[in-house]
């Protein structure tokens, strides 16, 4: 064979590297999970290469994981027959970070081990999860549809660099062997044993499709006074459930599944705030299951993220392409889609165009909403009937609590994203419309819809009120308030960078139209009595040569000078044409460069 090749790995992998070992040390069994979770994706890789090539299964078409380990070498190795690695592909997989918001995350990197951990584990740190418990890592592959001469050996202490030889390997697929760490306290030897292995794979990796095996293990009584033992048998178990969680009865999973597939599929360390598990019956039948989390990933922002949502065909891995499966604005959302409609051999690309994956995207697109919607019901609950006070123990109102703040939580993390929807979904903008909150000169606290804000609307008011400003200060403190504080109208305060440009996609709220505060001659209709009409028409004729004056001094900095009503204390202020861009627009597309 030829001689061994040492590389160095990528910078940020070994920066990374050195983070992971550190970092996650008190998470250290999630490495068992994205070893495991590797090998399931790389029987899916083969399944879905052997659609046009069915020759790559090489006579072995029943994929699995096998799950072994030695005691007395101290190494675990987990093995699988999926599409295996190239040497090519094991120095550019296993040696570099190709993720889109790689630089972003390294960036946001403080130093704080809890905080760095909680962001790493986010980031999904995959294959490299294995140097928190091992100090070297052996990884053996040969690619399915290469001769046996043409396996890799891929090996590495986790620091700078790591070795490639090439090596016969008779079977396709891979073999990981960490070779456990072995300090003071050797808490990575607590992963050479059956049972905590299985444990594990009890709680991380049940919800996987394939069967993990381990070989089971027997008691043997020692001989003259010697001590017994577990000695192998020989013979393989199935230690997981091995079918998909989603194709699972709901009644047959506890919520701490589906807490943990979430978190398996997410790579978040926290729980999510609410899921939804469904089959869809109609034209196109699929199951779904769409979680949606506690907390905003660091690159919430980026657009070319990978995607939240996966598309399966009959339990095989067909695409993650964000936006065939949900909206951009939904982008937050996680998840499993499995259809039995879909052809499983039509390209990627085609399977984007098909009607079929559109009415998926719809149909998740309306469970989410109504995900939201019943989010939303429980943060306003409603009053007790009448007058009947229900009696419930403590512990339930603590659970209502928990449930009542999960909106609001929600709507701190997402409610920007959410916004986008106005612009970006228009059949769905209604729904939309009625789960956006926000503050107001009613309520300190992003707590006001459009409904609860029409409900209290004053006599004779016709317009929902809102004003756009940069800070909640700045909105708050705004001249152009005055009229409504004296008035007792209640104004929206939009403060979030979004609020103008999704704005301009809706117009009213179920029949009642939107007025921005800062726009045209605000007209109070109604609201404004007799005597103060009359005394705007007497001073707007008295102040006729002024305003006259005014404009002719500021013909090229403004397009009219008018007397107002809106205005108590200030003597004067600025505001924008009706349908002209607001100052809050113009400054932010000033700021863009346009
Ligand atoms: P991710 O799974 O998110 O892509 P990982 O760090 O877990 O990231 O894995 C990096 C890459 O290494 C994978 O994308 C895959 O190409 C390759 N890889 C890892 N484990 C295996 C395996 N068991 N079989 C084939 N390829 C693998
Ligand atoms: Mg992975």
């Amino acid at each position: 064979t030829s001689a061994s090749t040492k590389l160095p790995f990528q910078a940020e992998v070994a920066q990374l590297l050195h983070l992971v070992t550190h970092a996650l040390y008190s998470n250290k069994e999630i490495f068992l999970r994205e070893l495991i979770s590797n090998a399931s994706d790389a029987c899916d890789k083969l399944r879905f290469e052997a659609l046009d090539h069915p020759a790559l299964y090489e006579d072995q078409a029943d994929l699995n994981v096998r799950l072994s380990f030695d005691a007395v070498a101290r190494t675990l190795t987990i093995t699988d027959n999926g599409i295996g690695l190239s040497r090519d592909e094991a120095i550019d997989n296993l040696g570099t970070i190709a993720k889109s918001g790689t630089k972003d995350f390294m960036a946001r990197l403080s130093g704080d081990q809890k905080a760095d951990a909680q962001l790493i584990g986010q980031f999904g740190v995959g294959f490299y999860s294995g140097f928190i418990v091992a100090d070297k890592i052996t990884v053996e592959s040969r690619r399915a549809g290469l001769p046996a001469e043409e396996g890799v050996r891929w090996t590495s202490g986790g620091a700078g660099d790591f070795e490639v030889d090439v090596i016969t390997r008779p079977a396709r697929g891979t073999s990981v062997t960490l070779h456990l760490r072995n300090d003071e306290k050797d808490s990575a030897g607590e992963y050479l044993n059956a049972w905590k292995l299985k444990s594990v794979v009890g709680k991380y990796s049940d919800h996987i499709s394939l069967p993990i095996l381990m070989e089971k293990e027997e008691w043997k009584e020692g001989e003259n006074d010697q001590p017994g033992e577990m000695v192998k048998t020989g013979e393989w178990e199935t230690v997981n459930k091995a079918n998909a969680l989603w194709s699972r009865s709901k009644k047959d999973i506890t919520p701490e599944q589906y807490s943990e597939f979430y978190k398996a599929i997410s790579h978040d360390f926290e729980a999510p705030l609410a899921w939804s598990h469904n089959r869809v019956e109609g034209s196109t039948e699929y199951t779904q299951l769409l979680y949606i989390p506690a907390k905003a990933p660091f690159d919430l922002w980026n657009r070319e993220k990978s995607a939240g949502v996966k598309l399966y065909v009959k339990r095989v891995f067909i695409m993650d392409d964000a936006e065939a499966l949900m909206p951009s604005y939904l982008r937050f959302v996680k998840g499993v889609i499995d259809s039995a409609d879909l052809p499983l051999n039509v390209s990627r690309e085609l399977l984007q165009e098909s009607r079929d994956v559109k009415a998926i995207r719809e149909g998740s697109t309306k469970r989410v909403l109504g995900m939201l919607e019943d989010l939303a019901k429980k943060a306003t609950p409603a009053p007790a009937e009448d007058g009947v006070t229900d009696v419930t123990d403590k512990k339930d109102d603590a659970a209502a609590e928990d449930e009542a703040g999960k909106y609001a939580k929600f709507y701190a993390e997402f409610g920007a994203v959410l916004k986008e929807g106005l612009g970006e979904d228009h059949a769905n903008r209604e729904r939309i419309a009625k789960l956006l909150r926000f503050a107001s000169t009613a309520s300190d606290s992003v707590s006001v819809g459009f409904a609860d804000y029409k409900a209290r609307m004053k006599e004779g008011q016709d317009a929902i009120y809102y004003i756009t400003a940069d800070t909640m200060a700045a909105a708050k403190n705004s001249p152009q308030l005055e009229v409504f504080k004296k008035k007792g109208i209640e104004v929206l305060l939009m403060t979030d960078r979004v609020d103008e440009w999704a704005l301009n996609y809706l117009n009213e709220f179920d029949g009642t139209p939107l007025q921005s505060v800062a726009k045209g001659a605000v007209d109070l209709g109604k609201l404004q009595d007799e005597a103060e009409k009359k005394a705007a028409e007497e001073a707007a004729e008295s102040f006729k040569p002024l305003l006259e004056k005014l404009k002719e001094a500021l013909k090229d900095k403004a397009e009219d000078v008018r007397v107002t009503t809106r205005l108590v204390d200030s003597p004067a202020c600025l505001v924008v044409q009706d349908g002209g861009m607001s100052t809050q627009l113009a400054r932010m597309l000033k700021q863009a460069g346009q």
